[in-house]
């Protein structure tokens, strides 16, 4: 039977370049040219203060130019400041297949310390099945695949009916401000009829077996708010502790600590939990049930809480991420001030969730001001036109592995392509384990397995949406 499916699929696939059927990595000289890629990029320490973002772009248009690309096609645009650099190059297509679509990913990186990891996280170190180094999962792979598929594509001799686009951003870790850029001054370089994000979506591995294949359509909205007491300050050896801006913010932190807010479920978030209880057994299936009954049960609420991941997709959280107060040992402090990162649920106002921040304060001297204005992004989509392709890809390469579309916790340069109305769907088709998801933490990693099976099935998929071949 496996014989025959397979059968079926090549024939399905012939006339397909460079294509081993059955195959679930790419073959070993474009591996080893994505590995490569990998390498060179995440020895380039792009963290945002570094300012070397450009650098990276460039040197990914190095590649794509030597790779017979026309250099008009290839675009490294700098802004919206000098400091962040930002690639866009362009696949050309017959133009026979409708607008053009889009492959994103980004550049920059959040900082990683020499002293906090146990390896150097800016030198790429392959070791037991693992790529390490900072952006290895998040999300130099992303730009590693889709400049190395591009590479492949083109030697290929792969004619797509409409363009391809691919687009990697300067700052998607810190202000998003490269693909507001891009989308207000070059509308025209990346306008298209969808984008595929690898830095969303992916699949769930639990102790090495495939248990989900991720689409992200829909993402929790990213907001950041500060809480800041004040006073005029003095002498450290008169102390007035009813004034002193540390004390009274203290408390807030506490209640904020404690506080949750009211779980919330959607139609992504149902979808979520109904299959996910289908994959689990015991206690774990139970809750999931329990969270979807109506009203959702209480002591599955709690249980499902208790776990971050779960939690995110039950409702909007709010954080205290960093702490700043006085300005000198010896002196009463004149500021005390909390960040708080809240990632909130599409359909909840943000205007409420500000609101339930300054209740929580409960003191009108305290001041809340908004650090990161939140930006609304619509969920996107999952049209037949899309989920048909992924489906047929999805059976292909990771045969019963079901699709299962996610509210993602964390916010992507997708927001700003989903507000300027190009629907965005997270397809990394990065397998990795639930619970050991090192982005932005220590050692971060990438197993090389995954790496190498995402490099194939983007390739297979940028082939999937800009040609009629792969339709029977
Ligand atoms: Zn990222």
């Amino acid at each position: 039977m496996r014989r025959l499916a397979l059968m079926i699929a090549g024939a399905l696939l012939a006339g397909f370049p460079g294509r081993a059927v059955g195959q679930t990595e790419a073959p070993s000289a474009d591996r080893a040219l994505a590995r490569d890629i990998l390498r060179e990029l995440i020895e380039i320490n792009t963290t945002d203060s570094l300012g070397n973002t450009p650098r990276a772009a460039r040197a990914m248009a190095r590649r794509l130019v030597a790779a017979g690309f026309p250099a008009a096609d290839v675009r490294v645009l700098i802004g919206p400041d000098a400091k962040h650099g930002n690639l866009v190059a362009r696949y050309r297509g017959t133009g026979t297949g409708g607008r053009p679509i889009i492959g994103f990913a980004h550049l920059d990186v959040v900082p990683a310390r020499r002293a906090d990891w146990s390896v150097d996280p800016f030198t790429f170190l392959e070791k037991d099945g693992y790529f390490y180094g900072r952006g290895s999962s998040d999300d130099k792979v992303g730009d590693a695949i889709l400049v190395a598929d591009f590479i492949r594509l083109k030697r290929a001799g792969f004619k797509p009916q409409r363009d391809l686009i691919i687009l990697l951003t300067g700052d998607e870790e810190t202000d998003g401000s490269c693909i507001a850029w891009l989308v207000s001054q070059h509308r025209d370089l990346i306008d298209a009829e969808f984008a595929l994000n690898t830095d969303a979506g992916g699949g769930v591995l639990r102790d090495g077996r495939r248990v989900m294949f991720t689409v992200q359509a829909s993402e929790k909205v990213y907001a950041t708010y500060a809480l800041e007491a004040t006073d005029k300050g003095g002498h450290s050896s008169l102390p007035r502790p009813a004034d002193n801006p540390v004390y009274r913010l203290a408390p807030v932190i506490e209640r904020l600590a404690a506080y949750q807010f009211p779980v919330k479920l959607n139609e992504v978030s149902r979808g979520f939990f109904d299959l996910s209880a289908t994959l689990e057994t015991g206690a774990l299936a139970e809750d999931m049930r329990g969270v979807l009954k109506d009203p959702p049960d209480s002591t599955a609420v709690a249980h499902l809480s208790a776990v971050p991941f779960y939690n995110s997709k039950l409702r909007t959280t709010c954080v205290a991420t960093m702490m700043a107060a006085g300005h000198a040992e010896n002196a009463l402090p004149q500021s005390a001030r909390v960040t708080v990162n809240c990632r909130i649920l599409p359909g909840d106002p943000p205007a409420d969730v500000a609101a339930t921040l300054r209740r929580l304060a409960g003191d009108d001297r305290i001041a809340l001001r908004t650090v990161y204005v939140p930006i609304p992004s619509p969920p996107s989509p999952l049209t037949p036109a899309i989920m048909g392709p992924l489906e047929r890809l999805v059976a292909e390469q990771f045969p019963n592995v079901p699709i299962v579309p996610v509210m993602e916790a964390g916010a992507t340069d997708g927001l700003f392509l989903r507000n300027a109305g190009i629907p965005t769907y997270g397809v990394s088709a990065v397998f990795e384990e639930q619970n050991d998801v090192r982005a932005h933490g220590r050692d971060e990693r990438l197993r090389v397995q995954s790496f190498y099976e995402a490099l194939e099935f983007w390739y297979r998929m940028m082939q999937a949406y800009t040609s009629d071949r792969l339709t029977p």
